[in-house]
């Protein structure tokens, strides 16, 4: 009788899991997008920090006077050629950064995107209308962990979620942009944290990339990385988090958007807990792997819709892919 019970019963779930009925899905053990994930997770990582500067590109790290990323990529790991997605404006490249997928999946092809005014929509969307990003999976897996952004270019604003974040505070001046942001790490200590600064963008348009005005807005960023840095010192998290930088596009004379590489090439650099020091990333690196890292670095599991993948060596204890293929020289 007991064995005709749990026979019943066997079938009864098999019945529920072939049907794909919710219950049937809690059976089968099946995971949604956003659920965390306990193993294969890097060490030592409670917190995420992204420094995102716009137009910043590998050449205005070389060339202008930059101690803080330069200690960054010394004591952490750097791939210096990082491609964007094309066209290499804005728009489509943070949403990118955050979105883990690129205009085709998310269908933001340019600056003259908006929520109610576009062609492409979304693959697949949130309840918003817009395509999940690192903030509203992380949001649905820890609904209880902070997440804050602020941002010296308002159209970064129109990007993600309003539900999914904390904090959303929009400045006019990369000084005000700072200022709050390491107030709000002192007082939030956010598990993800997102900064934007414009002023090197600007820089590039009004005198060209590559102009001292331009390499002088790099120093200037520079300076407010370094009072970040100190910030999360002061926070008591710098042990605990990882620090990214990273850029939407570079530019070439007075602007971007074309398919150059001096356009379409940005550096993204690893800092602080879980990352080795002094590395070289051998793997190649896409602008929409950002969000897939950030997921992989907080455990968090990343929606099918994404297609960037984590940059995995960059941490303690993870190599470089087994299926890495660098090319042959011509
Ligand atoms: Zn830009
Ligand atoms: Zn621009």
């Amino acid at each position: 009788m007991l064995a005709k019970i749990s026979c019943a019963l066997a079938a009864a779930s098999l019945l529920l899991t072939a049907f794909h009925s919710p219950l049937g899905e809690a059976l089968a053990g099946e995971r949604r997008p956003g659920q965390t994930l306990t193993d294969d997770k890097p060490k030592g990582i409670e917190h995420v920090i992204v420094i995102g500067v716009d137009g910043l590109s590998p050449d205005g790290i070389k060339m202008a006077e930059t101690p803080n990323i330069d200690r960054m990529v010394a004591s952490g790991a750097v791939k210096w050629n990082v491609r964007t997605v094309l066209t290499s404006a804005s728009s489509q490249n943070w949403a990118s950064m955050i979105m883990g997928a690129g205009p085709e999946q998310h269908g933001i092809i340019n600056n003259d995107w908006e929520l109610n005014k576009h062609t492409l929509p979304p693959i697949t969307q949130e309840a918003d209308g817009r395509f999940p990003t690192i903030f509203s999976i992380l949001h649905r897996a820890k609904p209880q962990a902070e997440i804050g952004t602020v941002y010296h270019w308002g159209g970064f604003g129109r990007l993600f979620q309003k539900n999914a974040v904390n904090y959303d505070k929009h400045f006019s001046t990369e000084d005000s942009t700072a200022a709050d942001f390491i107030q709000y790490v002192k007082t939030k200590k956010p598990v993800l944290g997102f900064v934007h600064f414009d002023h090197v963008d600007h820089a590039g348009h009004h005198d060209g990339h590559g102009s001292k005005l331009y390499y002088e807005s790099v120093a200037k960023a520079d300076s407010l990385i370094g009072q970040i840095l100190a910030g999360l010192k002061d926070a008591g998290i710098a042990e605990k988090t990882l620090v990214i930088l990273w850029a939407d596009h570079g530019g070439i004379g007075k602007g971007h958007g074309g398919a150059t590489p001096q356009e379409a090439e940005i550096a993204g650099v690893f800092y602080g807990a879980g990352v080795k020091k002094g590395y070289s990333i051998q793997q190649q690196v896409y602008t929409y792997d950002l969000a897939s890292t950030i997921a992989f670095a907080l455990g968090v599991e990343q929606p099918y819709a994404w297609i960037g993948r984590p940059v995995k060596p960059v941490f303690n204890g993870f190599g470089e892919p087994k299926n890495l293929w660098l090319g042959e020289k011509p």
